[in-house]
């Protein structure tokens, strides 16, 4: 069983920043996701989308972003451990000390002092189309829930399925390089920017954009990947067939809190309850950081969730090294961490 300082339930922002904030303080952390890639919503929902409100940072993709915190990490000690899921946490007892035990869905175990709860929404799946029988067949095959590559699209006939930010957001973006771009909507009044929905509208005036609405999609075809698709017009109740090689679903996202639920931690609106002290919950030792937690005043940003992290290690230590002064010290005198990165001075 692999003992660690800190435990990380979600390696998205929050939990990645968790580790650079544990290894200031020399401290070691395990770092687990269920996605098979780091960066939580970051990078499943909005990896090309630009992010602006990083302080000192005035402009960068989501994707960027990850992968700056994944080099600022990289001097510290950590493992992470991805494609599992924590389902199991428990509260053991360690020659008259008292740790917390995780298990995985891939049944690895892990024992610690501190485990902080970064899990963001849950673990959260896209919504599938609700009348198609197994969408998933064509995952990578002509079916996606998010963007991952815009270069995927260029010269391509690309359906976009949904009636909020990210559909209008891709359908204008895409609109730039796809062969042809049909933005699908089952009425015609959408949920996101009314800028964004003003710039759609000009471009189906332009006729780069093919707006269909009030429509639905019927059915996907096509023998090795999609060829074509059906869609059912409301308005008059008819079957349409359209060649399509793209599918894009953005219905959101089902967030489920899944496991969290059963580990018997306070909740608040289906959040997990913290201080804002130290950020921990209702078990000492369980922490919560990021977007997981609630107390007056939560936003769900990105800082939120770092300046909750740094005073959660702070507690994390103390657990660690009771009766011990937590050494405070500002990164431009740590000249451990600038013999890591190779600062010359
Ligand atoms: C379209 C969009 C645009 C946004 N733009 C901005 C912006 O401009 N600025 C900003 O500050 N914020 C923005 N946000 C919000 C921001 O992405 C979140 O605040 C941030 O991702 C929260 O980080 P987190 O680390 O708390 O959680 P997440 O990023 O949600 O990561 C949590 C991770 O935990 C994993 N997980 C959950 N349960 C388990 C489990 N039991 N076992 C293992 N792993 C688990 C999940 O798979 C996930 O990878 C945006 C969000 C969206 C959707």
């Amino acid at each position: 069983m692999n003992k660690t300082d800190i435990i990380i339930i979600g390696a998205g922002p929050v939990g990645l920043f968790t580790v650079f904030e544990a290894g200031l303080l020399g401290l070691n952390c395990v770092l687990i996701d269920n996605l098979d890639k780091p960066g939580g919503q970051c990078a499943e929902l909005y990896p090309e989308k630009p992010i602006y409100d990083i302080p000192g940072v005035p402009y960068q993709t989501a994707q960027e972003h990850v992968d700056a915190l994944l080099e600022q990490i990289k001097p510290f000690s950590y493992e992470l451990h991805l494609s599992e899921r924590v389902d199991l946490v428990e509260e053991i007892d360690l020659d008259g000390d008292q740790f917390w035990k995780v298990k995985t869905t891939e049944s690895k175990e892990f024992i610690s002092k501190n485990i902080f709860i970064a899990a963001g929404a849950g673990s959260f799946e896209p919504r599938r189309p609700p009348n198609i029988v197994d969408p998933d067949k064509y995952i990578n095959k002509g079916v996606e829930y998010a963007v991952r590559s815009v270069d995927k699209y260029t010269n391509k006939d690309v359906f976009i399925f949904g009636g909020g930010d990210s559909a209008l957001d891709w359908t204008v973006e895409l609109s730039k390089t796809a062969k042809s771009i049909s933005l699908v909507h089952r009425r015609d009044a959408f949920r996101g920017a009314q800028h964004t929905e003003e710039l759609m509208r000009k471009l189906v005036k332009e006729k780069k954009v093919n707006l269909l609405t009030p429509y639905l999609i019927d059915s996907i075809l096509g023998e090795e990947k999609v060829n074509s698709i059906t869609l059912k017009n409301f308005d008059t109740n008819e079957i349409e067939s359209f060649d399509a090689d793209e599918l894009i679903f953005l219905f959101g996202l089902n967030k489920k809190l899944g496991p969290i639920l059963d580990w018997d931690i306070d909740l608040n609106n289906k959040k997990i309850q913290v201080n804002t002290e130290n950020y921990q919950t209702s078990k000492n030792g369980i922490f919560a950081v990021g977007d997981i937690n609630d107390y007056p005043g939560k936003l769900d940003l990105i800082l939120s969730g770092f300046h909750e992290t740094t005073l959660a290690v702070q507690e994390a230590y103390k657990r660690i090294h009771p009766g011990e002064r937590v050494p405070f010290g500002y990164t431009t005198s740590n000249s451990k961490l600038q013999e890591k990165l190779g600062v010359k001075k």
